[in-house]
Order: C-alpha cells, then structure tokens, then sequence
C-alpha cells in the first residue's frame, strides 16, 4: 500500500508543527511542508518546505498546486490561524474534504463571523466595528457600557480590553490600535488588522469546546471550564479543566449552541477550537476557531490507545473514521502560565518541585533566558505550560495551581512597555 500523504500548512515551525510531523511520520505518512518561515529551517523532513505567503493566498496556491501536481495528496492540516484559508483554498482545488475557504475567512474575522451568528439567530452582545485610523470619540460616545474593544483578527487575548466608560474606551482604543500599526501585525498585510471591534461585555462564566468536524456535523472531543474568572481589563487564560463540573443540561446546551454556530458559519471538515460564556440568559458564542487548541495545550488531551490530538486530526484528514475517539483520562488539564510584569527573562526556580507535585504530568518553560516579556495585552505569549491529570477536575485544578505556586520566575526590572 503506498503512504499516505498529508500537506502541512504551517505559519511557524514551532512545537505543534513539529509534533504534527512527528505523528505523521510515525503513521508512515509522507508529510509536504508549507510554511512562509521556511528561512531558518534546513529542509527537516527532507522533503523540501514549500514556500508559501498566507497573505497572499491565490498565489501561493498555485505554487502549492504546482509542487504537488501529479502526486497525490490524501488530506491537508493547517497549523495555527494564518495558515487555515490557504489549506480550504487548497482542500476546494484538490478535492479534499475542509473549510469551506467562505467558512473558513469568517471564523477567522471576528466581525464576519458575529454578523453570521446573527443571521443565524445566535445568542449575541452588540457589536460593531471602527477603523484604527477612526476618530474614537463619537464611538465611545454611543458605546455599550461595559464593553469588549478587540482585534480582529489576533488570538489568545492580545488586544482584548474591557471599558467600563468612555474614557478607558479611549485608552483601550488607542492602545489596540498601537499594537494592529506595530511592524509584527502589518507585515501580515491582513485587511481585518485595520478594525477594532466592539462588543457589549458578556457576564458568565467561560468554557472552551475542542471538536472535529465532519460532513458539517460538530463532535466534541472535550469541553473545558476556566475556573478562573475572566472579567477584565485582560482576560488573561489560565487554567482549562476537563470534564466540565456543569450539570450535563448545561453541557448540552454548550454543545448545542456550539454545533449551530459551526453551522452559522458553514464549518464543514477538520478539526474546531470554540469558546463560549454562559449566564442566566444562555450559552454566548464568543467565538470559533477552525484549528485545534494552540501550541502546547494540545498535550492536555490525550485519546483512548494512547493517542494524541495531533494524531486523531491527521487520521481524520487523511480519511479515517475517528467518531469512537474518547478520552483516556478522567480528568485533565493545563495551566498557560501568565507573564505577571514586563522585563527580561532571567530564569526559574522550582521547577524540579512543581513537576513532582501529585497528579502533575510535566511542566515546561517555553520562556527564554534574555527574552523580552511583555504580558497583556501587548504580549502574545506565555511564560511555559503546566500539565496534570487526576481521577477528578478538582484534584486536576488543585495540582495545577499547587504546581505553579512552587514555581519562582525572575524578571529583571520592568522595561517600558513598547506600543509602537
Ligand atoms: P481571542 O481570539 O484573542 O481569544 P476573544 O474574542 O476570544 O479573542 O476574546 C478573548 C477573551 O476576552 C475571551 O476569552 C473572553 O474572556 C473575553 N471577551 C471577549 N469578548 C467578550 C465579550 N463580549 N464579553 C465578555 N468577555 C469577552
């Protein structure tokens, strides 16, 4: 039987594609790489990265066409957010099931996908959107208050902040606004980065849904409680804890609303990050991803058999029923360890405790020593990831922060914040 093949669309070459390869290889798998960072990499699966550029799709798609042509390909992955509208272009070309690309542009536009769930009927706060080079002022006049002023288009919370009244609406503007004109964002030449959208803020508690979907239909892999509360000015993430302590009415109605927004968007094949709050009125979609949980986190998870997330969404593209996949743990979690203050990286001590703790699985420092910090909501990245599992969510979330309280980081002193 020849190999499968899988094309591996990849913004970075960081962790999360590296294990995506890893797993592809050992299902024998032939892995075809693009990625637009391929300048640091020397050819690792020896197979010739593609280059590619994810903002400008109609012409790396035909490069991606011409490298393939004449080979067949069984299934594609799309790794982290940039990546996913170039694999559903690519996925319509090839004849493979994915996106579709419509589907996949609005999950990855904030405003686009809000105006779906509306047409959709969703549970939704009021919302609308400004231009960064707007005058503010009339804006924070008529807004919502509290309200949510966010990006478009970032992720993990960067440039997510509450307003309370018109004048941190101001403050909270312009700091977005600071952080879509920095070089980093604009290099992405992403028409959402030139919005900030508003949102009236939604009170609840929070949850985020892993699933795949296939043929339009939404199976939940695990649902997630923050137990953390999330009520601003940042909503920094912290814990995520599976199962959920909710009654299993609750978890219905989570999933429920979950599977009529990936119809709202029109979601049809691959793997779906979803976050949503609940409160007295019901289950409010803030948003969905179409790509699996970022990074590290994935770890949290791990299958019946053994396997692990990266596995089950490689099977699932090239083909294979994966609709009997289960949990193997009773109970799991991750903590993404915060940057509590701006400054320089200098180390860690107590991880050697923290890993020993009961129940906790692993912790790893993805901070490096001499890297510049900078926490939210400028910063886009966290100080490392604690993992545990446990007979119950309790003693999941209990081994988590008995873990991270053992851990002692040294930031040297503050830098000032750069916004520009
Ligand atoms: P990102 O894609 O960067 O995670 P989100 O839109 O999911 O952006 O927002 C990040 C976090 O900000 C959410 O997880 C939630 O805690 C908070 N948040 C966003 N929008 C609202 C809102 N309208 N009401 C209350 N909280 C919100």
């Amino acid at each position: 039987m020849t190999a499968k093949r899988v094309l591996l669309l990849a913004a970075t070459t960081g962790y999360q594609t590296g294990v995506f390869a890893e797993e592809a290889r050992r299902l024998g798998m032939d892995v075809v790489l693009a990625t637009d960072r391929c300048k640091g990499i020397e050819d690792p699966w020896g197979d010739g990265a593609i280059a590619v550029r994810f903002e400008r799709p109609e012409e790396s798609l035909k490069s991606l066409l011409d490298t393939v042509a004449g080979k067949p390909v069984d299934g594609i992955v799309a790794v982290g957010d940039r990546p996913v509208y170039l694999a559903a272009l690519a996925a319509e070309k090839l004849g493979l099931p994915y996106g579709p690309p419509a589907a996949v542009a609005a999950s990855r536009d904030k405003y686009l996908m809000r105006q779906c769930f509306r047409i959709a009927g969703l549970r939704l706060p009021s919302f609308f959107r400004i231009g960064v080079n707007d005058d503010p002022h009339q804006a924070a006049a008529g807004a919502p208050y509290p309200c949510v002023l966010k990006p478009l288009g970032l992720s993990g919370s960067r440039g997510v902040i509450r307003a309370n009244g018109p004048q941190e609406f101001i403050a909270a503007f312009r700091r977005i606004k600071a952080i879509l004109d920095s070089k980093d964002i604009r290099r992405l030449r992403e028409p959402h980065h030139r919005y900030i959208q508003v949102e009236s803020y939604i009170p609840g508690r929070e949850y985020a849904l892993e699933g795949i979907v296939t043929g339009g239909r939404l199976q939940v892999l695990a649902l997630f409680d923050k137990p953390d509360p999330l009520d601003g000015p940042f909503f920094e993430e912290t814990i995520y804890v599976t199962p959920s302590r909710e009654p299993a009415q609750l978890q219905e109605e989570i999933v429920v609303t979950a599977r009529e927004a990936v119809r709202a968007l029109g979601l049809k094949h691959g793997p779906l990050h979803a976050e949503m709050r609940v409160n007295s009125h019901g289950v409010w979609m803030l948003e969905v991803a179409a790509r699996p949980i970022g990074g590290l986190c994935a770890k949290a998870l791990r299958f019946q058999g053994g396997m692990t997330l990266e596995e089950l969404i490689l099977r699932h593209a090239t083909g294979e029923d994966v609709s009997a996949a289960r949990l193997a743990d009773a109970a799991s979690g991750v903590m993404m360890i915060p940057i509590p203050k701006a400054g320089v990286y200098e180390g860690v001590d107590g991880v050697d405790e923290a890993a020993s703790t009961q129940g906790v699985e692993d912790v790893l420092i993805t901070a490096k020593e001499g890297q510049k910090l900078l926490p939210l909501p400028e910063g886009a990245s966290y100080l490392g990831f604690i993992f545990a599992r446990g007979e119950s969510r309790e003693d999941v979330e209990a081994s988590l922060r008995a873990a991270h309280a053992k851990l002692e980081f040294r930031i040297s002193t503050a830098l000032p914040v750069v916004t520009a």
